[in-house]
């Protein structure tokens, strides 16, 4: 349900306008004067970043909670993230998202940065607060298991879990994987050192690690997709099918309109789960607006919004 007094826009590009207007704050402090205040301002940066949908979920955010921000997606040359966070916080800005290929140049760029984002050696949220620090953090982990655990009620404790692909967003999501606690965690990779140097990242915990010629013949009950290759959606990454139990899940974090290379995989495989990463992109937006305005906004209506938004092509 929306709280009381929001609706929901027709048009889902289109959140309620006064959620994007400035506020107008009286002397009494009660908003009847004429005094106008500039909204908070965040925004996404990365490159590419023109199909990005995080101004999408954080404007829908953003109605949803009340809240008066703006939020803007900034183009950023490959080489000048540096620059594009510093002339961002010197305009007032209060918080940036960081998409490809900046996540590891922003958490070397964070002064503070959170146990999860230590761990994952990443960072896809910078916090700008009044001690001066940049405070850096990776929600990406949560919003992956808010969306599978959660949104689509796959039991991950106990399971026994592939992680396909060792980059950036496998890194990001393995310690709250972790945190599951499940029977077993295979890392397989196209290029099976990168995927050794991620397991051992994970001292303690028992993270194993393959290239896709070593996967065996387990089952798994859960097969994560974290590889770029499927992007244009023509191939999936070379899993056997047997790689997946029947009737076990499969999630992409590859969000499209059509179903990605992988889900038709999964759905051949007999997964009775087959779901791609809209949900996780709307949940660790969702645990960002948190840590920037201590409000978690609902995010189921914003999920079918930013699906509606992909079913149209937009
Ligand atoms: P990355 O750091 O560049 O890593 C890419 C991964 O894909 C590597 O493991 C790479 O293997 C593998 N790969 C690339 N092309 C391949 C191919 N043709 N066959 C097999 N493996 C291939 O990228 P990333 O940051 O991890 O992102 C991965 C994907 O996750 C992207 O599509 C990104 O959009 C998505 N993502 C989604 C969300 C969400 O919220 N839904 C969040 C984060 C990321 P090698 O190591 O061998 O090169």
């Amino acid at each position: 349900m929306l709280p009381a007094g929001h609706h929901l826009p027709r048009r889902s590009e289109a959140p309620p306008r006064q959620a994007l207007r400035s506020r107008k704050i009286g002397a009494n402090g009660k908003g009847a004067g004429e005094v106008t205040h500039s909204p908070d301002r965040y925004a996404v940066t990365g490159h590419p970043i023109g199909h990005s949908k995080s101004p999408f979920i954080h404007r829908w955010f953003a109605a949803v909670t009340g809240q008066g921000i703006r939020y803007d997606a900034l183009a950023c040359p490959r080489e000048g993230f540096g620059a594009v966070v510093r002339r961002f916080r010197a305009a007032g800005g209060l918080g940036m998202n960081v998409t490809l290929p900046f996540k590891e140049e922003a958490f070397a760029l964070a002064d503070v940065r959170t146990p999860r984002a230590e761990l994952a050696g990443a960072v896809n949220t910078l916090s700008f607060r009044g001690d001066g620090a940049v405070h850096g953090d990776n929600t990406d982990g949560v919003g992956l298991i808010r969306d599978l655990r959660d949104n689509q009620a796959v039991a991950l404790a106990g399971g026994c879990i592939l992680m396909v692909g060792a980059g950036g967003a496998a890194r990001g999501v393995l310690p709250a994987l972790l945190d599951e606690r499940p029977r077993r965690l295979v890392v397989v990779n196209r290029s099976p050192e990168r995927a050794t140097e991620l397991a051992a990242r994970f001292t303690g915990a028992s993270v194993e690690a393959c290239g896709f010629g070593d996967l065996g013949d387990t089952a798994f009950d859960i097969v994560i997709n974290a590889t770029s290759g499927g992007l244009s959606g023509e191939r999936a990454p070379p899993v056997p099918i047997s790689a997946l139990r029947p009737g076990g899940a499969a999630y992409d974090m590859v969000y499209a309109r059509e179903p990605t290379a992988f889900l038709r995989w999964s759905r051949a495989a007999g997964a009775s789960v087959a779901v791609d990463g809209a949900g996780m992109l709307v949940e660790q937006g969702a645990e960002s607006f948190r840590l920037w305005r201590g409000v978690r906004p609902p995010t189921r209506q914003v999920i079918g919004a930013l699906r509606a938004e992909l079913d149209r092509g937009d």
